[in-house]
């Protein structure tokens, strides 16, 4: 008998799933609005200019040897600044345990695991929908999952009275995983003075020894274009004297998918406890993969720390977000000219790559089956696959199905 006979093949991921499906279909006409990554107007993955400069300047220069357990110092101290600030007194303080992590999925199980030893008997509560990747990161690191409340499916926009009376009623020690902006897959966020009410209640409940909100930040600019705007729930919190961790991505803000390159960092109550939890962190990092990966990690370093290169990166988040912008625009006149009955102002006021379109999954398998239109069966639609070439199509399609 074998040694693995019992094991079933895994179901297939629900969103990986759809670009297998979309690449199978032979119509000249498909259209592929599943996976959350950034395609420029013609369609194609996108690499940005200061991307291009960055590597110009890595090759044939730089030797190949390990980075640190905790990886880049530098590239680390750069993406801190992103987060909590160019001139934040937490990163003078050295107040803040920071590792680069295997892009923002890696920074996010670091985190669980080190939630798990040091604090075993806390839970995790998670947004109503999330990235369904969140589920798998804490289920494998073995921390109890709770949920709270987020989207109203009926406004589609925000459940506020929903979200605060379960920060409310959480057990005291509870962890809160928020969408620091973008929020994943509804593209709803809390405005600032919703924030504003969250951090307080959460502050409320810190007095003793209450929750820990955990930010994860995959979409640093990609919400308005801007990245000290995208920054501020986080700012927020700060100034509210939140201790808080952070998982940073430069997967889609800087387009850097496949290099893995991102960053935790858990704000401390002073420099004594931020390097313990810094070594413990890389403690954790060492029997998984002993130290991330160096490519990236320098493209990231080099863009930040020339001035010309990171505005040239600014600008190009710019880019990319206003597509988006305009793709959403676009897509509501469309449909709205098609004469369709129904509301579509959800899809502009969400925000980020995703739009939460209301769809049911059978509408949006009608959507695939009968014109070849791909995504997951939550209605799920990233905006970042519409170009000014597919959204009349796109358009079409959608009311069709929602007649
Ligand atoms: N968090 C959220 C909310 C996401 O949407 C994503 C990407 N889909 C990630 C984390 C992680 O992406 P990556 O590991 O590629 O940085």
């Amino acid at each position: 008998s074998s040694w693995w006979a019992h094991v079933d093949p895994a179901p297939k991921d629900p969103i990986l799933g759809v670009t297998e499906a979309f690449l199978a279909d032979p119509s000249p006409n498909k259209v592929n609005v599943g996976v959350g990554a950034y395609r420029d107007d013609d369609g194609k993955p996108f690499v940005l200019d200061c991307v291009r400069k960055a590597e110009a300047k890595i090759a044939g220069n730089l030797n190949m040897e390990y980075l640190p357990m905790g990886g880049s110092n530098h590239m680390v101290e750069e993406t801190l600044k992103l987060a909590y600030g160019e001139n934040s007194e937490f990163i003078k303080d050295k107040r803040i345990a920071a590792v680069q992590a295997l892009s923002g999925t890696g920074a996010c199980r670091l985190f669980a695991d080190f939630q798990k030893r040091y604090q075993p008997e806390s839970e995790i509560y998670i947004p109503v929908p999330t990235w369904a990747n969140h589920h798998n990161i804490w289920r494998d690191a073995h921390v109890p999952q709770k949920t709270y409340h987020y989207y109203h499916p009926e406004s589609k926009g925000l459940d506020f009275s929903g979200m605060m009376n379960d920060i409310k009623n959480a057990p005291k020690g509870s962890f809160f995983l928020l969408h620091a902006c973008a929020h994943n897959p509804t593209g709803v966020d809390p405005t600032e003075e919703e924030w504003k009410e969250i951090s307080q209640l959460i502050k409320a409940r810190l007095l003793d020894k209450g929750h820990f909100p955990f930010f994860d930040m995959a979409y640093q600019g990609f919400a308005t274009g801007d990245t000290e705007r995208d920054a501020k729930a986080i700012r927020i919190f700060l100034q509210d004297g939140h201790l808080l961790g952070i998982a940073q991505s430069f997967a889609k803000n800087m387009g850097l998918y496949g290099q893995r390159v991102g960053c935790l960092s858990v704000l401390c109550e002073d420099d004594k406890q931020a390097v313990a939890v810094k070594t413990r962190l890389q403690q954790l990092a060492r029997p998984m993969y002993s130290n991330p990966p160096l490519h990236g990690s320098l493209i990231v370093s080099i863009i930040l720390s020339d001035p010309d290169l990171k505005n040239l990166w600014l600008k190009e988040v710019k880019v990319m977000a206003d597509r988006i912008i305009g793709m959403r625009t676009s897509l509501r006149e469309n449909l709205e000219k098609l004469g369709s009955p129904l509301s579509w102002e959800h899809i502009t006021k969400q925000i980020g790559m995703f739009c939460y379109s209301g769809l049911t999954p059978e509408q949006v398998d009608r959507l695939t089956s009968e014109f070849n239109i791909y995504m997951t069966r939550n209605g799920r639609m990233s905006m970042a696959g519409v170009t000014t070439k597919n959204v009349k199509y796109l358009a079409n399609a959608i009311h069709e199905v929602t007649k």
